[in-house]
């Protein structure tokens, strides 16, 4: 439900969700939108009063939104030449035109095929999808490789586009994985791989969840790590 409360500074517009949550979450998202999470009882009236006395903190969310994606930007260009980097190897950006997004990777060049190659947002969206795409196929050879040898078996495999999470399961067995692991070296996704296969095993992070990593990664520990400190370098803006 869109709602719009007059605040100090100029009215502020927001979107209701009805969480199951118990308390109320503000959250700011990419694009100017403000989402209000709250319990079913919460009252409409309340919420809008919540939202005008917080409005000073609902802009500086905005604001520093804003600035971290310009930072994010700014740490992965994608301009002709810029360094892009896939399974762990880095490679030249080059922005061809053409009706459909299409990658190639030849020599030390990747070349992006899509239908505006300079207008730079496009660029990011042709890269993130021919990406995902990549990563899906690769992820898929990883698993096929994996889960025999850990004797378990998978529903649906998916991608997914997350800021931190790498990689989740769910009690149906389905797998999600995140596109920016295809940028990192072969490893760390494979690390990632194995880590959600071992949770059809065992859905927690209990030592013998580790012991069985361990078992088809002895140097996880490391990858693990990797991602820890490397992970906020992959993506594409
Ligand atoms: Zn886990």
């Amino acid at each position: 439900m869109k709602r719009s409360v007059r605040a100090a500074g100029g009215s502020i517009d927001y979107v209701l969700i009805r969480s199951r949550r118990g308390d109320v979450l503000l959250k700011a998202l990419p694009g100017g939108e403000t989402r209000v999470y709250a319990p079913g009882w919460a009252r409409i009236r309340d919420l809008d009063a919540l939202v005008c006395e917080r409005a000073e903190e609902i802009r500086r969310m905005h604001a520093e939104l804003e600035s971290n994606i310009a930072r994010n930007r700014l740490a992965h260009p994608v301009e002709e030449g810029s360094r892009i980097c896939i399974e762990g190897a880095p490679y030249a950006l080059k922005r061809l035109p053409g009706a459909r997004v299409s990658l190639r990777l030849a020599g030390d060049a990747c070349l992006l095929t899509l239908p505006e190659p300079e207008d730079e947002e496009r660029v990011r969206e042709a890269l993130k999808r021919a990406l995902s795409q990549l990563a899906l196929e690769r992820i898929r050879e990883r698993l096929q490789y994996y889960a025999p040898r850990l004797g378990v078996e998978f529903g649906r495999v998916a991608i997914r586009d997350q800021r931190t999470r790498w990689g989740s399961c769910s009690s149906k067995r389905n797998l999600n994985f995140n596109w920016k692991l295809i940028m990192a070296p072969p490893e760390a996704l494979n690390y990632v791989v194995i880590h959600e296969l071992c949770h059809l095993i065992e859905f927690n992070h209990s030592p013998r969840f580790w012991r069985l990593v361990e078992g088809q990664m002895p140097e996880c520990e490391f990858w693990k790590k990797w991602l820890k400190e490397h992970g906020k370098e992959l993506g594409v803006g």
